[in-house]
């Protein structure tokens, strides 16, 4: 007979042993030539055991639930997730034995249901984004189950100062480069987690870099950020998964974001088929929207003389996307014409200039 504290003291040891596996995510240059004084590097998020960022937030959400008393030997998981978050989920209820169930629009590719499934996940869909967050509460209470919500808890669960989280590993990474302390770095707002954690991490230790949330042009935060009384946009926020919502999420902290950029799907997912060209490998959309940003502050600073680094987020794989953003026909029914977009971003590349719009 175990009890639930010895349960608890197992499952810790079982998340921290995998840890303890695992290899850190690589940062990678992304050079553009016709910028000497500026270098652009990509945190690859997509190499976690589960591909993508969201590992990493699995993993704190987690131990969160388990040190509070709130993930038991028997407790059912479940989740509101768009899919990624899902998945890496899936992947640590399994190692503890735990049902995992997520709550996803039935919008979700294809790829990422069979993610959740292949670790052991089951998922419940709901017709629109918005309804999944009331759905994985009932879900959770008739099940007698736990409902993580990545939403509220992802920037409380992140140990912000350090404890290897994403901010640390990027500075630590950036060490030996020519311009160790990045001028930007760019993340997307899903959960807000992200930009909250480095936002946060950065204020600590004292560092002159600045954040900037590359969001959607459908997407709320950048609406919020600009005007706090906007807490959310009635029509769906658009094609790119991960990132951008209709409402504002608490886990979102614009007070430690210094910039957003409102990027067109379309800019979006020309960036992430010219990265991912330019790489010799595939990126997934809102990757695409980090380096449409990247592309714009690198050209920006440029103008104005500036030398320094961007730091930016590949942050899944673009194999899960092959039937969504990788496919012409399901372009074309979206009434989605990339051309002109990924002219612009390949010129950027190119010449290292860049107009915006
Ligand atoms: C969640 C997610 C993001 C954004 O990260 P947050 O920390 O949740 O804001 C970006 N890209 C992808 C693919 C994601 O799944």
């Amino acid at each position: 007979m175990t009890t639930k504290r010895e349960w608890v003291s197992w499952a810790i040891g079982r998340i921290e042993a995998d840890f303890n596996r695992s290899a850190d995510t690589h940062l990678l240059p992304l050079p553009v030539p016709a910028l000497p004084d500026i270098a652009i590097y990509l945190k690859d998020e997509s190499s976690h055991p589960t591909g993508s960022l969201k590992h990493r937030l699995a993993r704190s959400l987690f131990l969160y639930g388990l040190c509070n008393g709130w993930i038991c030997e028997d407790t059912p998981v479940v989740e509101a997730s768009s899919g990624s978050t899902a998945v890496s989920e899936a992947y640590f209820a399994r190692m503890l034995g735990l049902r995992f169930i997520a709550v996803v629009p039935k919008s979700t590719a294809q790829a990422k249901i069979d993610a959740i499934a292949f670790y052991g996940g089951e998922c419940h869909f709901v017709d629109g984004p918005a309804e999944v967050y009331e759905a994985a509460q009932s879900l959770a209470d008739d099940l007698g189950g736990h409902y993580v919500d990545q939403f509220t808890y992802a920037e409380r669960a992140t140990d912000w100062r350090a404890n290897n989280n994403i901010a640390e590993s990027i500075f630590t990474q950036m060490a030996r480069e020519p311009h160790p302390v990045p001028h930007w770095i760019v993340c997307g707002a899903g959960t807000g987690g992200t930009s909250a954690t480095i936002g946060r991490y950065a204020r600590y230790n004292r560092f002159n870099t600045r954040v900037c949330v590359a969001d959607p042009d459908g997407s709320v935060f950048h609406r919020h950020w600009a005007d706090r009384s906007v807490e959310r946009v009635e029509h769906p926020s658009g094609c790119i998964e991960g990132i951008g919502r209709q409402r504002v999420e608490p886990s979102f902290l614009p007070d430690v974001v210094d910039r957003m950029e409102a990027i067109p799907d379309a800019c979006s997912i020309a960036a992430a088929h010219e990265v991912s060209e330019r790489l010799g490998r595939r990126c997934g959309g809102s990757t695409g929207t980090n380096v449409w940003a990247c592309a714009m502050i690198a050209a920006d600073m440029a103008e104005r003389g500036l030398r320094g680094s961007i730091v930016s987020i590949l942050c899944d794989d673009g194999a899960r996307y092959a039937d969504t953003i990788f496919d012409e026909g399901w372009l074309a029914a979206k009434g989605l014409d990339i051309a002109r977009e990924r002219r612009k971003i390949a010129h950027f590349f190119d010449t290292g200039t860049f107009a915006a719009g």
